[in-house]
């Protein structure tokens, strides 16, 4: 059974790890290429965007596909609104894993805004030291903020060429250590952390680290992502997938 995941997160990955090998089942794992080095994967992968609803239709009727697991980033919105249309249009069945929200403990002092150009006016007038956790793709909304100092970590640099004034780049790749993030909000004297709110233990820590140091968080609020079948884990997907794949192969 020919099976696409739409991947780019470690809940992906450990479904590429889980299924390599099984005979029922024949994966390709797709990512949008925005990581130049990629974690190798045991699975055939394909890299690049696959040209919109009408793209992924061709793509899931020249290869093939009998099922696509969508484990996309729960803030990679656009990919999964695309799955959900081209699954409805050619009738392929449609899993979705999204990994749950963290949630709000007692001690935390989160301020939930809706996109980053909400949370670049949430940091306020007055110049503050920020820590930016958020990905690439949003590092250059806080050019509208420029009186704050940005440290941004990220896996790769921005793309964009207007970037705020005052901005380091820290290029580093989860999973993150409790006390050491402890040790750089210190160090770089961090005032308040704009965060995604992710889910998952990967980057969680800076969250903990946050609370631990009373820090607030301007956490950006997950969009609409539409949803095939929901699964709760990468288990949940095998045993779907299983479930579909002729039996005895
Ligand atoms: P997005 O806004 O939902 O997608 C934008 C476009 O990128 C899609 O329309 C599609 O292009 C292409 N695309 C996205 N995921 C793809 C995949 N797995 N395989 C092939 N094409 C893909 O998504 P995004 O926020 O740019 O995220 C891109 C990738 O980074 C995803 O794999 C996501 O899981 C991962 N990621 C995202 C975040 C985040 O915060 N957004 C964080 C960590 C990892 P076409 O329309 O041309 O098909």
């Amino acid at each position: 059974m020919r099976v696409l995941i739409l991947g780019g997160t470690t809940e992906a990955s450990a479904l590429a790890r889980q299924i390599a090998g099984d005979a029922r089942l024949a994966p390709v794992l797709s990512l949008a290429g925005r990581t130049t080095n990629p974690q190798p994967q045991p699975i055939p992968t394909r890299t690049g965007g696959f040209g919109g609803i009408e793209g992924l239709v061709r793509f899931l009727g020249d290869d093939k596909v009998d099922a696509v697991v969508d484990a996309t980033h729960p803030y990679a919105d656009q990919m999964s609104a695309h799955a959900v249309a081209a699954c409805r249009e050619t009738g392929v069945p449609l899993a979705s894993l999204v990994r749950p929200e963290w949630q709000r403990h007692a001690d935390d002092r989160w301020h939930v805004v809706a996109d980053a150009e909400a949370a670049a006016r949430a940091l306020g007038a007055e110049p503050r030291r920020v820590f930016l956790s958020l990905g690439r793709q949003e590092v250059h909304v806080f050019a509208s903020a420029p009186q704050h100092h940005y440290l941004a970590r990220l896996i790769e640099r921005p793309e964009q060429t207007k970037l705020p004034p005052d901005l380091r780049l820290l290029q580093a790749r989860g999973p993150f250590d409790r006390a050491d993030e402890e040790r750089l909000l210190r160090a770089e004297r961090i005032d308040v952390v704009v965060s995604k709110n992710a889910g998952g233990t990967a980057t969680y820590a800076k969250i903990e680290a946050a609370r631990a140091l009373g820090l607030p968080v301007v956490m950006i609020a997950r969009p609409h992502k539409p949803a095939g079948v929901a699964m709760a884990d990468v288990d949940a997907c095998v045993a779907w997938l299983h479930g579909l794949a002729p039996r005895g192969v």
